[in-house]
């Protein structure tokens, strides 16, 4: 299944999306996507649908997880080509010449404002940052919440996959050494189109791709993954309950502005696009 977060006449829905055929039914019963998430296991097989289905083309779609999001834990470095092109871009604090790939994943993680929706404009910030970046990342949705989950069981605990943009302003990433403040600007996390329950897909073989301006950079799969998803749900959980709805971006593979040398940072109109294979696409414009 792939559920949506969007907007119809002024109401804001939950809906079950046939991408094929451009519809998306409204469910009822659910207060919201996490309410969803937490309780599938027991309404799965009850989803009743709330009104008739509507063309993708009528709706805003939303964020499938909106404001105030649960916690966004992102991963840096986690494929080897993007380790090496950041490390050697001179925007990585403390980088060390034949140490790119970490015995250990970076992790951080980005504040709730920003979350933005997956056709939604996001901010450059010109007045304070002028290396703004792209970076395309499988995510995952964290379904039955956990503390010191298992790689055994790290797979029973997710609900399904999105895609996000960690947008990363990379002069603040260098300057102030530890990432947040380079990764939480309002705005800089557009996701969605929707979330793909984990039973459609197969996230260790899935395409990664990114466009901007219809020019290809980004062109990878998740099986290049250096930490794999059991790694980092059980990396993360340890001694961190991990709730339904958390969000786990996993890393972006190379070809982002700073692997250019000059380095190609994104300018007010350019428009970044995203595909994950059996999820979808995103597409948003820079401000
Ligand atoms: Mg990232």
């Amino acid at each position: 299944m792939k559920f949506a977060s969007f907007s119809h006449k002024g109401s804001i829905h939950i809906g079950v999306v046939d991408d094929a055929a451009g519809r998306v039914r409204p469910v009822s019963g659910v207060t919201g996507m996490v309410d969803l998430i937490a309780r599938y296991d027991q309404i799965k097989s009850s989803l009743k649908s709330d009104g008739a289905d509507i063309a993708l083309s009528d709706v805003k779609l939303l964020a499938p997880i909106a404001a105030p999001a649960r916690n966004i834990i992102c991963v840096g470095k986690n494929y080897g080509e993007h380790a090496r092109e950041f490390s050697n871009s001179g925007f990585e604090a403390g980088a060390v010449k034949g140490a790119e790939i970490d015995e250990y994943p970076a992790v951080f993680s980005k504040g709730p404002n920003t979350v933005v929706g997956p056709y939604d404009d996001v901010r450059l910030h010109a007045h304070i940052t002028s290396s703004v970046d792209y970076e395309v990342e499988l995510a995952l949705v964290i379904g039955k919440g956990g503390r010191d989950i298992s790689k055994a069981d790290a797979y029973r605990h997710i609900f399904g996959y999105t895609i996000v943009n960690d947008v990363t302003a990379r002069d603040r990433q260098k300057n102030h050494k530890q990432w947040f403040l380079g990764k939480t600007l309002d705005t800089f996390c557009p996701m969605g189109p929707w979330i793909t329950t984990s039973d459609e897909l197969d996230p260790e073989n899935l395409d990664v791709k990114c466009w901007v301006n219809g020019e290809l950079r980004q062109n990878a799969n998740t099986s290049d993954l250096i930490f794999d998803i059991p790694s980092l749900v059980s990396t993360i959980s340890a001694g961190m309950a991990l709730v339904p709805g958390d969000i786990i971006a996993t890393g972006t593979p190379a070809g982002v502005g700073i692997g250019f040398n000059p380095p190609k940072f994104l300018k007010s109109g350019d428009v970044v696009a995203m595909e994950i294979s059996n999820i979808g696409r995103i597409e948003n414009k820079f401000v």
